[in-house]
């Protein structure tokens, strides 16, 4: 069972091209690249990767008319590498399709994490009959899904539903973004008011209820301007 996985790079910069090549490389992944969008639409269709990671910045076309057009034959998982710094970009990637983002420049460490992440998610989500989880663990904290009991430390906490609702979504979803929208939507339901104030609230609630210390948090971290991203029990140390 150690296939290797393969990984298509979309990416025009040469230098970030040749550091994420080696990198994949070295840690055994197989890496096919284009540099351009034209070329790795193409190769996505002929290549099936197991896995993509687009520049939005390309040449020849916008980064999210490339997810755009993934979407419409594909689930591949599809990671955003993106030099700019705007958090709407990074918010229209998600929306589009894009399972996560990584902004330049980023580590090894960084990279490797997200694509794990990535690629256990698609995985799970694959066609293979893979058993539900019916608990979620990091660090001290442990949410048992079936009995509704979420403990830290062996401590039972409790939560009121809507917390509850929020916490077990981003758990379902640990190591990957939720964007503030999704996550409203997932606990309000698709009508609710979209801003997120009554969000943050019950974030604030909950974090001072489980975390430690709710301005330095250990389990949910706030990426700001786009949503949450729930502590992946396998990258913990990476934090
Ligand atoms: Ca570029």
């Amino acid at each position: 069972m150690n296939l290797k996985h393969e990984i298509l790079l979309i990416e025009d910069e040469r230098n970030i091209c040749n550091f994420i090549m080696t990198t994949l490389r070295t840690q055994d992944y197989k890496v096919t690249f284009a540099s351009n969008a034209r070329s790795g639409l193409s190769l996505a269709a002929s290549g099936c990767p197991d896995l993509i990671l687009l520049d939005l910045g390309l040449p020849d076309m916008d980064g999210l008319d490339v997810i755009r057009s993934i979407r419409e034959w594909s689930n591949v998982p599809i990671i955003v590498i993106s030099a700019r710094t705007q958090e709407q970009e990074k918010v229209e990637a998600l929306d589009a399709g894009a399972d996560d983002y990584i902004t330049k420049p980023f580590g090894t460490s960084e990279l490797m994490a997200r694509i794990r992440t990535a690629l256990r998610r698609s995985n799970i989500n694959g066609s293979a009959p893979v058993p539900v989880e019916n608990r979620y663990e990091a660090g001290n904290l442990v949410i048992d899904y079936e009995k509704h009991l979420v403990t830290v430390n062996g401590t039972i906490i409790h939560f009121t539903q809507i917390e509850y609702k929020i916490l077990t979504f981003l758990a379902r979803n640990a190591g990957k973004v939720i964007t503030y929208d999704t996550l409203i939507a997932h606990v309000w339901g698709p009508f609710a008011d979209s801003n997120n104030r009554i969000l943050r609230v019950n974030m604030a609630n909950i974090r001072r209820k489980m975390e430690q210390n709710p301005a330095d948090p250990q389990y949910i971290f706030t990426e700001i301007g786009i949503g949450y991203r729930m502590i992946d029990n396998e990258n913990l140390n990476l934090q």
